[in-house]
């Protein structure tokens, strides 16, 4: 195909093919069945910067799905993005699927709030560790 778009990518819990949904330029692929969300690397970041409007739209796109809840994985996955596998990461206080070759994470239905989260704490941490490096760096010698 010449088509230079991302082929539609297909859900680590229940196989639904993930509706593609934009937020100010984030693009995410979430599942209409499930309500799981696929995150490329960085965008988690992205999505824990997002204005309260936007989150608002992500969270009803994923809480409004009707299928039954996900499954969690017990073994290991192949990641719907590359060639890697999924294993389990700890993301704050949820345990999320993580791909250790493409950096891309799948977030179940309700995990989201929890991720984004530890993101921003993560986010404030090293801002933090920035401010005390630049306030020692300021100091006469
Ligand atoms: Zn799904
Ligand atoms: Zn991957």
């Amino acid at each position: 195909m010449s088509t230079s778009e991302t082929p539609s990518l297909s859900c680590v819990k229940c196989n639904s093919i993930l509706d593609r949904a934009t937020f100010e330029g984030l693009e995410v692929d979430l599942c209409p069945r499930c309500g799981g969300l696929w995150l490329d690397r960085g965008e988690i970041t992205r999505a824990a910067r997002l204005p309260e409007a936007e989150l608002m739209r992500l969270r009803s796109l994923l809480t409004d799905v009707g299928g039954p809840p996900p499954v969690p994985t017990d073994s290991s996955v192949p990641c719907p993005a590359c060639d890697g596998s999924l294993s389990e990461v700890v993301l704050g206080s949820v345990h999320v699927d993580y791909c250790g070759k493409c950096h891309g994470i799948f977030l179940d239905r309700g995990e989201l709030e929890e991720a984004l989260v530890a993101v921003r704490g993560r986010d404030k941490a090293a801002s933090l560790q920035q401010m005390v490096a630049a306030a020692a760096s300021a100091a006469p010698a």
